[in-house]
């Protein structure tokens, strides 16, 4: 057996062992900074058969690591700032509103 897949068999060996019917993936993905997005876009592209639901409290995604631009005069929000739609062409649904609690069952 390859790693891969391996890694896919563990998994979804997991997850469907905390599922309390075994029934599609799901994974919820709670911010949508560069963990958060990377993590959801990366799921999805791993295997496209789990739903991937990011939940993002805030309108659009700020690159910190760029804001020395903004502070200098060389840019401004809008610039450093991006949206987290193109989550959607990987297959990623968004969900503007912020989590509250986690209830796993
Ligand atoms: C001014 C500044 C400059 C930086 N410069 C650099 C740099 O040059 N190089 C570098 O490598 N790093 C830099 N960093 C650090 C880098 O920005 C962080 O390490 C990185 O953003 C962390 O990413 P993250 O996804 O873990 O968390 P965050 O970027 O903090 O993302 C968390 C997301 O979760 C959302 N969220 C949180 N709680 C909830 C909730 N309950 N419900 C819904 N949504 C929620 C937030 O709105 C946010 O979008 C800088 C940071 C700052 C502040």
């Amino acid at each position: 057996m390859k790693r891969r897949d391996f890694l896919k068999l563990a998994a979804a060996t997991a997850l469907a062992g905390c599922a309390t019917t075994p029934s599609k993936a799901r994974v919820v993905v709670i911010g949508g900074g560069f963990g958060g997005a990377t993590a959801a876009k990366y799921i999805r592209m791993w295997d496209p058969s789990i739903d991937v639901v990011l939940v993002e409290r805030g309108a659009s995604f700020v690159s910190c690591p760029i804001s020395n631009l903004l502070l200098a005069g060389f840019s401004s929000m809008d610039d450093i700032s991006r949206g987290h739609d193109t989550l959607e062409r990987f297959g990623v649904a968004l969900v503007r509103d912020e989590a509250v609690g986690v209830d796993a069952g």
